[in-house]
């Protein structure tokens, strides 16, 4: 399934042959996550250097030896920059990202650079662990720099909030869950996962969060969580793009509050999550979707049709 053009659906096409080059694996996909960022990518919102592109950077497939890997967004880094010798490669400014700057897994095989390639944890069938490779994992990045904080917000509550409301849990923190306005099946799913509350943003209190992610690409709702964060707490913004940011009182940042955004992933970053989702263990609550279907599950995520994660999945036979 491969977008031609910014803006425009996906559409099928008869794939070439792909070959692994030396240092890849050629991977037959198994399941594919749908991530907000495919969204942005469609939209022109984030930037695709070449067209068309096979989006998609949540894979999990059969490597040619059987074994099952993930392919996350992390595709490849140079290896030699300032970041990338300094345990920072999610900011390597040569960086290729899968389904943006090489072809991703809205298709039946795709090549991967081995180096980027990770065991998925035993346990977890294909369809199941697709959402941890970017929802789980990012969202986990994000959730490391939240710290200590005892109580956090999550402004959002979609694929990553339902796989970090988990490990929150397992770590004895207590989440608080925002959801759209009148999302009550996102608040009831928060609930079920065991929020500690769930409300609309548009309830967000003030000042009694010890930090809070915002998955919702909603800038609007950086001023809102500055002001539900408590002296020196800290709102990390979790997702790669964002509508501006309307202006606010200094007041809402002073006291040493502090906002940041999280970027991409490191290897290790990848690493540890993968470690820790069967240590919980994270169930991860999936809609399944044919590959030919991959707009429909687009649709249905920018719609908020479906609680927890979009999963898309090649017909082999
Ligand atoms: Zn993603
Ligand atoms: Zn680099």
């Amino acid at each position: 399934m491969v977008l031609e053009r910014v803006g425009e659906r996906l559409r099928m096409v008869e794939p070439p042959v792909l070959a692994a080059a030396p240092g890849q694996l050629l991977v037959r996909v198994l399941a594919c996550g749908v991530c907000r960022t495919d969204l942005h990518l469609v939209d022109g919102e984030v930037k695709i250097p070449e067209l068309p592109r096979v989006l998609g950077h949540q894979i999990v497939g059969e490597a040619p030896d059987g074994r099952l890997v993930g392919i996350p967004w992390l595709a490849w880094t140079c290896g030699e920059c300032e970041y990338c010798t300094t345990g920072r490669e999610n900011l390597c400014p040569l960086a290729r990202f899968t389904g943006r700057d090489v072809d991703g897994g809205f298709a039946e095989w795709t090549v991967a650079d081995e180096r980027f390639c990770f065991p998925i944890p035993e346990g977890y069938p294909a369809l199941q662990a697709a959402p941890l490779l970017c929802a789980g994992l990012i969202g986990h990045r994000a959730f490391r720099m939240c710290g200590v904080a005892q109580r956090i917000g999550l402004f959002g509550f979609g694929a990553a909030g339902h796989v970090l409301c988990q490990v929150a849990r397992h770590e004895g923190r207590e989440i608080h869950a925002f959801t759209r306005p009148g999302d009550e099946a996102a608040q009831a799913f928060a609930l079920g996962l065991g929020a500690t509350s769930a409300a609309g943003s548009d309830e967000a209190g003030p000042a009694s969060l010890d930090a809070a992610i915002i998955f919702a690409p909603d800038g609007a709702l950086v001023p809102v969580a500055l002001r539900a964060v408590v002296p020196g707490g800290t709102v990390v913004c979790g997702g790669i793009h964002m509508s501006d940011i309307p202006s606010f009182p200094y007041a809402d940042l002073w006291q040493e509050r502090m906002l940041r955004s999280v970027a991409n992933l490191t290897r290790a970053d990848a690493e540890e999550f993968l470690a820790l989702a069967p240590q919980v263990p994270v169930t991860t609550h999936v809609r399944r979707y044919p590959l030919e279907a991959a707009n429909d599950a687009l649709d249905d995520l920018r719609a908020g049709r479906f609680t927890g994660a979009a999963v898309v999945v090649p017909d082999h036979s």
